[in-house]
């Protein structure tokens, strides 16, 4: 009965320890003990298994289901599902927006997806070359045979077989990321135009952004559901990161994705799918501009930029400690060369 409320550590330093490992039922009470009061160990048990998503497809619009990631960087108790991906249903085949971050991610999202309607995917469409979007596409390549359109920087920043030097293996376990492949693109998407496909009488508009969130984005939009797809242009609930980015290239991308017809808009990462799905960043990067720009009429040097620009409105939003300060350290400098801030608005 003692033994049951003192601490296994306790008894450790008053010298049972060698007293109960030598009895097994002891030294099992000891590890259940210890299971019940660190979460450390739930990480240990996903990695025996593969981790388990836990996918719940969302329905957010006729015909177009996704998955949202958790509102945080790519982590062992995440296994990279920190972003966003969408099935979108034809007639006869599945086209996905983004796939997640690893082989097993795609995997369990597919499982989920099968149960909805079991078809195949015949097409996968990448946001862009941040490897939480699409380094889980090699499933469908693999599974069947799915063309793969995406950013040809993928290729240049990206070699088959130097796994081992992407995010989420240096990340996550090696259980989770097993069979993740850094994939080859089938078709290059074209940038600086909208291509329009027509997959299984689904028309959709796959729209480059140009240099926004990365230094090549892009955007779906469905015309005929009045949905836009908008990748990490817009996100909600957490702050972006702007370091392969441009504020400028921001701004226009987001009125870009304004000016389109839609009822609905999927972030690349948050929840926030309706009318004011776009608010939060378009806040975030009118204010990071106003007030960069405010500092460089006032003198402020980039070293003291930190000090004087900071985005108190966005405090309490995910990842704000992380990301803020590069973001305005990076507007600093991109500010300061840009030779008109107020150049035109985006149009296509
Ligand atoms: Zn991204």
């Amino acid at each position: 009965m003692l033994k049951k409320i003192v601490n296994p550590l306790v008894l450790a330093s008053i010298a049972l320890l060698p007293l109960m490992s030598a009895c097994s039922s002891d030294s099992k009470k000891e590890t259940e003990a210890k299971k019940s009061s660190e979460p450390v160990k739930k990480e240990v048990a996903v990695s025996k298994i593969g981790h388990d998503y836990n996918v719940q497809p969302k329905k957010v619009a006729d015909g177009i289901w996704c998955m949202f990631g958790v509102l945080d960087g790519p982590t062992k108790e995440n296994g990279g599902f920190m972003s966003n991906s969408c099935y979108i249903q034809t007639k006869d085949s599945w086209v996905l927006w983004d796939t997640g971050a690893t082989y097993k991610f795609a995997e369990q999202a597919y499982a989920a997806m099968k149960k909805i309607k079991d078809m195949p995917v015949s097409t996968v469409l990448i946001s862009h070359e941040h490897d939480d979007h699409w380094l889980g596409a090699g499933y469908y390549q693999k599974n069947f045979g799915a063309k793969v359109i995406g950013s040809k920087l993928i290729a240049r920043d990206f070699k088959p077989g130097h796994e081992a030097e992407t995010r989420m293996y240096r990340i996550l376990t090696p259980e989770t990321v097993e069979g993740t492949k850094i994939i080859t693109v089938d078709e290059t998407a074209q940038e600086g135009k909208t291509t329009t496909y027509n997959i299984g009488g689904l028309e959709m508009k796959y729209v480059s952004l140009g240099k926004a969130h990365s230094e090549d984005d892009y955007l779906l939009y469905l015309p005929s559901k009045n949905v836009v797809l908008a990748a990490d242009v817009i996100m909600n609930g957490r702050i972006t990161s702007n370091r392969d980015g441009s504020v400028l290239g921001q701004i226009k991308a987001i009125k870009a994705v304004k000016n389109l017809n839609w009822d609905v808009c999927v972030p690349g990462h948050g929840f926030i799918t309706d009318k004011t799905a776009t608010d939060e960043s378009t806040l975030y990067f009118k204010l990071l501009k106003e007030r960069i720009l405010k500092a460089l009429d006032d003198d402020v040097e980039a070293t003291e930029i930190n000090e004087v620009v900071t985005l108190p409105e966005f405090k309490k939003a995910a990842m704000y400690d992380m990301l803020n300060s590069n973001n305005v350290s990076a507007a600093y400098t991109e500010l300061e060369m840009a030779d008109d801030p107020e150049a035109p608005e985006y149009s296509f």
